[in-house]
């Protein structure tokens, strides 16, 4: 536990070997077209885990020609739909037979717990694949009743070459949230990676070919957001975009589809959820949730619960119950049994979350723990926990995206919903109450893609996420995901005999 180790133990030996570190185009693993490659670090360390192929304009130049290709010409496409349910299918299975590989992957270059991605994060991007599997055959047009003598059908019909744009918090989830609804509704993509964290996309995506993907359906190109991500964003042949990452990047991405094709773009940004526990919540579950809703995976999620409001009557209960879980949460090496909290991503996000934590000390709000780096080696932070924290204060309004719990007190629901609303975010929301009209009535006002009353991040397939404001345009997850990915075509023919 934090408070009492006195430094980060050697780093484990992580249990997998990277054997993938080319670009992926046309179904084979190619260098980029400049021959140049850079690093990938180790969170735990700032080492270097392996130097990845860095794709820039002409690879991903490449990579659009070869998924053009593969949904013009490609049987990809044109298949039956229970073909393609059945190549997810089978990748569902490939995932499972190599989940630990992927989750071990995934620790090293990301840094989260190696249980939690073993355990919840890998077998969900295998249920994700089966959850869309099963849409693949069951996606079919209308007959629509106009009026006069017209028989009028509509097709949906895939809408091209997709271009994802993936981040570092949940590279696998992120993927399988992004490529599950393009592949089952016929589409052929363009998948760019998170430079802090390009190993496990390419792994998955070539058990996607084991799966029988037809050669250039998909393609991935590890690279930067400048460079490579821009290149995507203002290809004059990609027909559309998907992207997750900060609100800052994604409006020059909507920038970048207007200024090349206008291409429709589907965003999933940054939040600064409220978690509200009421007057008469259970104090106990409330406080292990909040500490869930904002602690899991150190802090970096778009939705955590990071304004945690609670009623004046519960609030000193509550700081003691809050205080008390950070300190005893177990931070140290991913890779170690036990351990809720490892590195956070890398150095640039490791300043900038102690430099809200300054920003914090020095803005008059109280540090009942935390505060500090953790350890001497790597990006470890401790659990931190803030109160008295004043509405306008930083690290009450920004997105902190690190383990930095941060309470406010509130008196009357009126009142908290009002400062709940007076952000420019609007992801999600965290509600505590026992009382079926109070949850009611904040559910309805809370200007919110996902509301979770007495929980908090549940990630079922079948559950729309997205954001409303600034956190974002569009859903994904769920039957919502699928109409990105579609375009409609209304067909109309006259009828001969309009009397039949
Ligand atoms: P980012 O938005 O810059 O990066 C996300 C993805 O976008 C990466 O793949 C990146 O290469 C790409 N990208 C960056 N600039 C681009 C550009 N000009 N054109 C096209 N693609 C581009 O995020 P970041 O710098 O890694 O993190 C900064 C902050 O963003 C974090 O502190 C956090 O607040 C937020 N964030 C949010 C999420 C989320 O899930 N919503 C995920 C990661 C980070």
């Amino acid at each position: 536990r934090y408070s009492t180790a006195v430094e980060v133990e050697e780093p484990i030996s992580p249990p997998v070997k990277v054997n993938y570190t080319q670009l992926l185009i046309d179904g084979k693993f190619v260098d980029s077209a400049s021959g140049k490659t850079f690093p990938t670090l180790d969170p735990r360390t700032g080492d270097v885990i392996a130097h990845v192929a860095e794709g820039d304009v002409e690879d991903i130049n490449r990579a659009v020609s070869a998924a053009r290709k593969a949904f013009d010409e490609g049987p990809w496409p044109r298949m039956t739909a229970y073909e393609r349910s059945n190549i997810l299918l089978r990748f569902a299975d490939l995932i499972e037979k190599h989940n630990d590989e992927l989750a071990a992957l995934e620790t090293w270059d990301n840094g989260k717990p190696y249980e939690q991605a073993a355990k919840i994060e890998v077998p969900m991007l295998a249920r994700l694949m089966r959850y869309y599997a099963g849409w693949a055959d069951k996606i079919h047009g209308l007959i629509v009743p106009a009026d006069g003598p017209h028989h009028v059908q509509t097709l949906h019909e895939p809408i091209g070459v997709a271009g994802q744009i993936i981040p570092w918090n949940f590279p696998l989830l992120m993927f399988a949230w992004k490529v599950g609804p393009a592949l089952a509704c016929g589409n052929t993509i363009v998948l760019k990676s998170a430079e802090q964290t390009p190993l496990s996309a390419i792994y998955a995506a070539k058990l996607l070919y084991e799966a029988g993907l037809p050669e250039g359906v998909i393609n991935v190109i590890s690279g930067f957001g400048a460079t490579a991500g821009a290149a995507l964003a203002s290809h004059m042949e990609v027909d559309k975009l998907a992207f997750t990452g900060s609100t800052d990047t994604g409006k020059i991405i909507l920038q970048l589809a207007a200024k090349s094709n206008l291409k429709p773009v589907t965003l999933e940004l940054g939040g600064k959820s409220p978690f509200i526990v009421c007057e008469d919540a259970d104090v106990d579950k409330a406080a292990e949730m909040a500490h869930f809703a904002l602690f899991f995976n150190q802090g970096q999620c778009c939705c955590a619960g990071s304004r945690t409001f609670v009623h004046e009557k519960v609030y000193d209960e509550f700081i003691e119950k809050a205080k008390a879980l950070a300190k005893n949460r177990a931070v140290g090496d991913p890779f170690k049994s036990g351990i809720e909290q490892g590195p956070q991503i890398d150095k640039k996000q490791f300043d900038k979350i102690l430099g809200y934590i300054r920003s914090g000390i020095e803005c008059g709000a109280t540090l009942e723990t935390g505060g500090e780096r953790f350890g001497d080696k790597g990006y470890y932070i401790q659990p931190t926990v803030f109160t008295n924290v004043k509405d306008d204060a930083l690290i009450a309004k920004e997105e902190i995206f690190g383990p930095v719990q941060t309470i406010l007190k509130y008196k009357n629901l009126d009142e908290v919903i009002q400062r709940s609303n007076a952000s420019r975010y609007g992801l999600a929301a965290g509600v505590f109450t026992q009382n079926i009209d109070t949850a009611n009535t904040l559910t309805r006002a809370l200007r919110v893609g996902s509301v979770f009353i007495n929980c908090f991040d549940v990630f079922d397939a079948a559950i729309p996420f997205g954001g409303y404001k600034m956190s974002g345009q569009g859903r994904e997850k769920g039957i919502y995901s699928l109409s990105n990915y579609l375009q409609v075509k209304a067909v109309v023919t006259p009828l001969k005999n309009p009397a039949w």
